[in-house]
This record gives C-alpha cells, sequence and structure tokens, in this order.
C-alpha cells in the first residue's frame, strides 16, 4: 500500500501534466495508487511501456515510458533491453513490436482492432498479387502480421511516400487504406493499386466542417491525417502522419491549430505545447479509448492468455522481413 505522502506526491505529479488537458487534482489523486503501482512493477519486472498518442493522457503521462507514431513505437520495440514490452495501442501494433524483437514478453493491455487492420486477409493480398504479378506489395503498418508477412515492405503514415519511390517496381498494391491510397496517387508517378479498407475515424471528417474553421479562423492551421478523405485533404494546409503534425506545430510560427485526427493528438500538443491553441473538433478512436490504466496494471500483474502476443514463428519470420525492408528503406 503506498504512504500519504506517496500518493500526494504522485498526485502533484499527475496534476502537472494532466491539468492542461482538463484533469482536476482529485481526478489524478484518484489514480495515483494505479500509476504508482503500475511504475513499481515495471522497474520489477524490467519491463517498458510504449504508448501510440491516440490513448488517454493518464497511460500517456502516468505509466508511459515512450510515446509516439507507429513508426517510432516500432523503433522503440526493435531496440529495447527491456524483458517485457507493454504495447499500449492496438493489437495490430503489439504484434508488429513482437515481430521484430519475438524473444520479448509482449503483452497487450486489452483486445483492441482497427477498422483499417480488419479490412484485409492474407487470403486478399495473395489473390491481389495474383491479379498483379508484377506489382510491388506495400502494407500499410495497421495490417495484421499475417497479411504483413504477404507483402514485401511495410510503410507507416511517415514513410509511405519514400517507401513508395524507393522499391523498384513501378506498380505498387498499396493496401488496405482506400483514402491514403488516393492521397498519396498524386504525389507520385507510381501507378498505385488500392484497397477497401478505411479508418472509422478518420472517414467521419468533411470538408464542409473545415471550410466551417477556416471561416472563423482565418489564420489557424488546419492539419490533417493521410487517413481521411480526399476530399479533406484538398481542404487543409498539411497532410501526414500525427509525428509530422506534432513536428509542423513545433516549427510553425502560427498560434492556433486544427488537428484533424484522433482527439489524443490534441491532448499530446496541449499538454507538451501549450503556448498553441488547438481549435476545431477531433475524434475519439474507440478502439484506442479501450485500453485503461486497470487493464495495464492486469497484464503486468498476471496477464491473460488474450493478453500476450504470441504468433507463429513462419509468420514471425516473414512479416519481420517485411518490416525490416520498411526500416531499411526509410533511412
Ligand atoms: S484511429 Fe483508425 S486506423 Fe487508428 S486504430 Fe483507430 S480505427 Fe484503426
Amino acid at each position: 500500500m503506498p504512504s500519504d505522502k506517496q500518493i500526494n506526491g504522485e498526485t502533484e505529479r499527475l496534476f502537472s501534466k494532466l491539468e492542461k488537458v482538463g484533469w482536476s487534482k482529485s481526478d489524478c489523486e484518484l489514480i495515483a495508487p494505479l500509476t504508482l503501482e503500475i511504475n513499481q512493477l515495471k522497474k520489477k519486472k524490467n519491463a517498458i511501456i510504449l504508448a501510440h498518442s491516440y490513448q488517454t493522457p493518464d497511460i500517456m503521462y502516468g505509466v508511459a515510458d515512450f510515446l509516439g507514431d507507429s513508426y517510432a513505437l516500432s523503433l522503440k520495440a526493435k531496440e529495447t533491453k527491456a524483458d517485457t514490452i507493454v504495447f499500449s495501442s492496438v493489437h495490430f501494433m503489439a504484434e508488429t513490436a513482437k515481430i521484430l524483437n519475438p524473444r520479448k514478453t509482449v503483452l497487450v493491455p486489452a483486445v483492441a482492432g482497427c477498422s483499417l487492420a480488419e479490412s484485409i486477409t492474407a487470403d486478399d493480398v495473395r489473390g491481389l498479387k495474383k491479379a498483379h504479378p508484377k506489382a510491388a506489395v506495400i502494407c500499410y503498418i495497421n495490417t495484421t502480421a499475417e497479411v504483413k508477412a504477404e507483402c514485401d515492405v511495410v510503410c507507416t503514415s511517415s514513410n509511405a511516400l519514400k517507401i513508395i519511390e524507393r522499391v523498384r517496381q513501378k506498380e505498387i498494391i498499396f493496401l488496405p487504406d482506400e483514402f491514403m491510397a488516393k492521397n498519396l496517387q498524386p504525389l507520385t508517378k507510381k501507378k498505385l493499386i488500392g484497397w477497401k479498407g478505411r479508418c472509422i475515424v478518420h472517414e467521419e471528417f468533411s470538408p464542409e466542417t473545415i471550410k466551417e474553421i477556416r471561416k472563423g479562423h482565418p489564420k489557424a492551421k488546419i492539419l490533417a491525417h493521410s487517413e481521411c478523405s480526399p476530399t479533406v485533404i484538398k481542404e487543409v494546409d498539411m497532410m501526414g502522419s500525427t509525428k509530422q503534425m506534432m513536428d509542423y506545430v513545433d516549427t510553425s510560427k502560427a498560434e492556433e491549430f486544427m488537428l484533424v485526427t484522433e482527439c489524443g493528438l490534441s491532448d499530446r500538443v496541449r499538454t507538451e505545447k501549450p503556448d498553441k491553441k488547438i481549435i476545431g473538433s477531433c475524434a475519439l478512436c474507440p478502439y484506442m479509448k479501450k485500453i485503461m490504466l486497470k487493464d495495464i496494471l492486469e497484464c503486468l500483474k498476471n496477464p491473460r492468455p488474450e493478453q500476450i502476443i504470441d504468433l507463429p514463428s513462419e509468420v514471425i519470420q516473414k512479416a519481420k522481413k517485411s518490416l525490416n525492408r520498411m526500416i531499411k528503406l526509410s533511412q
């Protein structure tokens, strides 16, 4: 049991971060015993917690060791010396950590899917390859391990264009995000063959909302994730990954920004860059928000079988090639 002094110290630590996203001191006091226990268990078990930027602020600033987009977190997972990786994000990202560092124990706090990862199977990829035998197959990181195993190279939203340009083939099966393929097509001379997957969060944004915000805030910069529809992308100042959006906010002279993506990123900007003002609305991913502090504690203490990532070695071997190729090509 933590002492009153420990609880008070932890409450202050949490409040210094979370007050920027509207948490009260008593909210922080409520979660302080949980974050204390998780952080102690992490040390005891030589575990590391990697959290995606779409996680809730209590996870991001209470217990995570690293925050980032799927590319940055993959690199961390590959390099870590910790015995256990707790991947606080959706299932495909935890699978990616296991593929890149198979000797580690990889835990996922809650079994959370993703509409993009669920939109395509390994069989579908085999069908596409048969229909386009000369094409390279680039799959977005938001896919299952079995799908990655069928691809030539993986990409993330931060390196997709670079990977497209660096593969030898002129024709590319780019899957599974329909909108991302359409958004990237005008930026390359190569032919992209898309799939019908969509992110249920980013597809909800409309160009009308962007136009409305633009009218009320003419000096604001509007940044959108490349999973948004091309009609939305047409209206914004910049398209990119969450990391590229954070970098843009960092270096831009503008004072107001709308981040057309999941709300976790707006929380990060409010917490880490309090001099920048976030306007407009964001959207919540029901998969990402499934993960709670209590799940992290539970998987660290005594993981249930579904919280332990276990993949067939053949899938690991094949998917690892595609992921390592991405790392090589993005350098
Ligand atoms: S935000 Fe979209 S792409 Fe990301 S996990 Fe949620 S559904 Fe999948």
